[in-house]
């Protein structure tokens, strides 16, 4: 375990790489207004789980990392591989450099993940109906204070996913060729997308063991449950995967298999939830989606969006 002044080295680590976080071109492309600037902060001073996003300027936001989340992400990097073996599968984790290779990897996937969750909060217009002006918390532990409903709250949250994976799977592919260098030779190119949503599957289901320090029970979640975040995550990174430059364009049926084999991989196998269940709540995420677009219509948040792009 490391002391207060090492993490804090780590943060300062951590803020330093995060600065070019917002830099990979296919990120930008997307990102249409360019004249917004965004800023990443480890808050070292509260080591509670949280993150937020704040209007700090004309046109500046600043995403606020708080320092109980990132040790935990460290925490789970560290874990993780030995937790869900199914992950990383074809890489020989023996190796000391490939297993802190990956490790670095998984951490640096959530920690980017969330920091574009937030941005696209604001890039999306989220921030005029989070708790007070300006402002998106995470985990609000008061969530019943709030003025959004939770309903409407758990909409925004799987638009913000939404706009996070594109911007998480530009970062991918960024990296794929290093992950092809370092990958045994079993590993074949549906395993790397595999891959890359079980990744993210383990990053919701510890969001959805978080522990609220002052109930000492699960934080009451504004969020869409774990499994109908990965649901939506698999979906939207497959459904964006047919259209990328450099890669072989995959058929309807094979990115169905792809998410079904992910799925069915992490839930059913490793983490044993029954088949029945596994089913119901397939039919519950994809029952979720469908009502995401009707109510974001309703909230009236146009005007407010700093990205112009109707659909990622
Ligand atoms: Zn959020």
């Amino acid at each position: 375990m490391y002391t207060e002044s090492e993490w804090k080295v780590i943060f300062n680590n951590i803020e330093s790489n995060s600065i070019n976080l917002f830099h990979a071109k296919d990120v930008v492309d997307v990102y249409k207004d360019k004249n917004t600037r965004f800023k990443i902060k480890i808050i070292d001073s509260n080591y509670s789980i949280n993150a937020k996003v704040y209007r700090s300027g004309e046109s500046e936001y600043t995403i606020e990392m708080f320092g109980g989340l990132v040790i935990a992400l460290y925490n789970l990097s560290t874990d993780a591989m030995d937790k869900f073996p199914h992950m990383f599968k074809n890489y020989d984790k023996n190796d000391a450099e490939t297993k802190e290779y990956l490790r670095q990897y998984l951490f640096y996937a959530w920690f980017d993940f969330i920091a574009f969750h937030e941005w696209s909060h604001a890039l999306c217009g989220h921030l005029i109906l989070g708790e007070g002006k300006s402002l998106w918390t995470e985990f609000r532990v008061h969530s019943n204070q709030d003025k959004l409903s939770c309903y409407a709250s758990m909409r925004l949250e799987a638009e913000a996913d939404s706009y996070a994976t594109k911007f998480v799977l530009a970062r991918f592919i960024d990296i794929l060729p290093s992950l092809r260098q370092m990958a045994t030779k079993d590993q074949v190119e549906t395993d790397y997308y595999i891959d890359h949503l079980f990744i993210y599957f383990v990053l919701f289901d510890f969001f959805g063991t978080l522990i609220d320090p002052k109930k000492d029970s699960k934080v009451e979640s504004t969020h869409p449950e774990p499994f109908h975040r990965s649901f939506i995550f698999a979906s939207f990174t497959m459904g964006v995967f047919k259209d990328i430059k450099g890669i072989s364009p995959l058929s309807v049926p094979e990115v169905n298999d792809i998410i079904s084999k992910a799925t069915l991989a992490h839930y059913v196998l490793s983490e044993k939830m029954s088949g029945d269940d596994f089913f119901i709540k397939m039919m519950s995420a994809a029952a979720f989606m469908g009502t995401v677009d009707d109510t974001l219509a309703t909230l009236n948040i146009k005007d407010y969006r700093i990205c112009k792009t109707q659909k990622l």
